[in-house]
């Protein structure tokens, strides 16, 4: 009989327990630099030194993985050292296609860093499968996808791209941070390279930076060692604490999940329907124009993110964000508050974000609570 692989919620727990022998329930930390050496030279632990490897990273990475269904996983002190990475595979002259609409930081990257070492790109809606086709070049090696992207939801076709991608030679590079592996398996659809900010849902609390890539079975045979390698020389490795908070987050993933996307999913329902909201982003949302998309691609949600459009400018939108309670206006997502974020005025005037759009994380308050913030919000806007 085939053995059954447990659920995300019991696996959560499962991956995250106690290894070593002294019967603590709770994780231990090994706070360590470094790993004593036996007589004969040998490592009795396999550890030598915590930027080569620690047991709390070793575990961390595990756990990413299992979850995911990755063949390999590395875990970096952010997301953005773990994109760094996943570039610093290609080589100069490689070409790479990056979404219009994604994490604002990855278009810098590329343009402000990667440029000068002759990695090209194109930005390109991943909405339009002909508009990614024909900004493909021989040289092209990498896809990066965000879906749904930031700040916008728009949502892309993994599997459909990944074809095109590997049609190509190139790989296909997909950052989950938003869904996690709980509600979008971007390998299970074809793509090489997961990467996640797990400062976001993974860590849950807002108290800890890191990032990690995940390779499926394929792409660990191409890129493994070359990951592995630039994780150890480039040394944007997690301290042993930040991959034991990780760890605890893990527990609580599945559950944080669920209800916080329960909470989006009735938040966006009233948002679109009040006539102050000119409109709402949130895939789960059957007007989205990608929403048959996403619900064949995400499984049990459409995750905790959306945005809205209030119409007017930067400053009436900013003056909404003053009106509410229940909502922190801080950048960042993922938590267990919610928050809410004027994103045009955190990524300048050349970001393509409309003025008037306000993303939010909706976190695991009561969804009456979070619903009446907004009602008396809009109440007395405008
Ligand atoms: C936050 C975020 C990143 C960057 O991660 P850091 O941990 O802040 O370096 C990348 N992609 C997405 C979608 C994010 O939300």
């Amino acid at each position: 009989m085939k053995k059954t692989q447990p659920h995300n919620e019991t696996l959560a727990i499962q991956l995250t327990d106690n290894h070593d022998d002294s019967g603590s329930v709770a994780n231990v930390i090994y706070p360590t630099t470094t790993f004593k050496r036996e007589s004969d030279g040998s490592y009795g632990s396999g550890y030598v030194y915590t930027r080569h490897n620690n047991p709390n990273r070793a575990q961390l990475e595990q756990a990413l993985a299992q979850l995911e269904g990755a063949e390999s996983a590395f875990a970096f002190a952010s997301g953005m050292a773990a994109i760094s990475t996943a570039l610093q595979t290609l080589k100069a002259g490689d070409h790479v296609l990056v979404p219009d609409d994604a994490y604002y930081s990855v278009q810098l990257l590329v343009k402000e860093v990667f440029d000068r070492w002759q990695l090209s790109h194109s930005v390109v809606d991943m909405t339009d499968l002909d508009a990614v086709k024909s900004a493909i070049k021989p040289e092209t090696a990498l896809l990066w996808l965000e879906t749904p992207s930031n700040p916008q939801l728009k949502v892309s076709d993994i599997q459909a791209l990944a074809d095109l991608a590997h049609e190509h030679g190139a790989l296909c590079a997909v950052d989950n941070t938003w869904s996690t592996p709980i509600l979008q398996k971007p390998i299970d659809l074809g793509a090489d390279v997961v990467m996640y900010s797990t400062t976001k849902y993974f860590g849950g609390h807002s108290d800890s930076l890191g990032g990690a890539l995940l390779l499926s079975q394929a792409a660990t045979t191409q890129l493994a060692e070359k990951v592995k390698n630039i994780q150890n020389l480039s040394g944007a490795v997690p301290a042993p604490f930040d991959c034991w908070l990780m760890l605890r987050g893990i527990k609580t993933l599945p559950l944080r999940l669920k209800q916080q996307t329960q909470n989006a999913t009735a938040l966006a329902a009233f948002l679109e329907q009040h006539p102050k909201i000119k409109a709402v982003h949130y895939p789960g949302l059957p007007t989205h124009p990608q929403h048959a998309l996403a619900a064949k691609q995400m499984k049990g949600g459409f995750g905790a993110m959306l945005s809205v459009q209030v119409g007017g400018d930067a400053h009436e939108a900013m003056a909404l964000i003053d009106r509410l309670n229940l909502f922190t206006a801080a950048t960042s997502l993922g938590g267990v508050e919610s928050l809410i974020e004027h994103r045009k005025s955190v990524e300048g005037d050349h970001s393509p974000t409309p003025d008037d759009l306000l993303r939010i994380s909706v976190g695991i308050e009561h969804i009456d609570d979070l619903v009446a913030d907004w009602e008396q919000a809009l109440g007395g806007f405008r």
